[in-house]
């Protein structure tokens, strides 16, 4: 089996990652390249922890005709429905796969627990985390650098829509310098849009690396987890 660079990643999704073109809902096609990858992931040894979000079903601001708490719910139950289908797409690829959600649903997902998580990823299955934390005024960027420190996670993997950090959206601005390495104080002193303040802060007090990447290609994901210098590396 190859070198890992990583072995136990957390895998940071946001629901647009799983739209694909339109930005809304799920683009099986799209979900299945990112389950392929992933699969080639499993098979060279890495343990998997995804966790995914919901803006592409619903984003706590969206509501305006109620309370915030309600918003936030109603965006984490949207994660929920991206963990299922993920779920599926993992399962169809013969990738065993566990959901858990920190809002318990039974019916369809094991609640969150700490050390059953961990046993999933040692004996070799994904383990994708859906409802976010679980609280109203957090992010699924948050959770997943809470995760991450939960699980023992070496490094966090953020698929993005662009390819790496920029000094400004590239598109807007064709001046934009494209960063290679930038430190967690970097991302708060500048406000570059890579995570909220809650989870760059948390990453940087648990010195956990994040790359991030485009996720565009998912093939990156393969690459980064051998140790390719792929998007933009954050670190201390
Ligand atoms: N959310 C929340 N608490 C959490 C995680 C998520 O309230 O711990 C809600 C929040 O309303 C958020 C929505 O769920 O807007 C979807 O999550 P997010 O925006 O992080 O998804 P992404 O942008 O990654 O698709």
């Amino acid at each position: 089996m190859p070198e890992l660079k990583y072995k136990r990643v957390l895998l940071k999704l946001s629901g647009e990652a799983l739209a694909g073109e339109k930005k809304h809902g799920i683009n099986e096609e799209t979900m299945g390249e990112i389950c392929d990858q992933i699969k080639k992931l499993v098979e060279m040894g890495a343990e998997i922890a995804i966790v995914v979000g919901g803006g592409n079903f619903w984003r706590g601001r969206n509501g305006k005709e109620m309370e915030r708490t309600t918003s936030d719910y109603m965006g984490m139950l949207a994660t929920s429905m991206n963990g299922l289908a993920l779920q599926d797409a993992l399962e169809a690829r013969g990738v065993y796969s566990r959901l858990q959600t920190a809002i318990e649903m039974r019916e369809i997902a094991e609640p969150f627990i700490q050390r059953k998580a961990i046993k999933h990823l040692q004996k070799g299955r994904v383990v994708i985390f859906a409802c976010g934390t679980g609280h109203p005024y957090f992010t699924t960027d948050t959770t997943a650098a809470l995760r991450a420190v939960e699980v023992g996670a070496e490094a966090i993997l953020v698929g993005k829509t662009i390819d790496a950090v920029y000094s400004d959206d590239p598109k807007i601005n064709p001046n934009a310098e494209r960063y290679d390495h930038i430190t967690y104080l970097d991302i708060l002193s500048k406000d570059l849009k890579v995570m909220d303040s809650t989870a760059t802060a948390l990453c940087r007090d648990n010195k956990i690396p994040l790359i991030v990447f485009g996720i565009a290609d998912p093939e990156n994901m393969v690459k980064i987890i051998q140790g390719q210098k792929i998007g933009t590396l954050v670190t201390d």
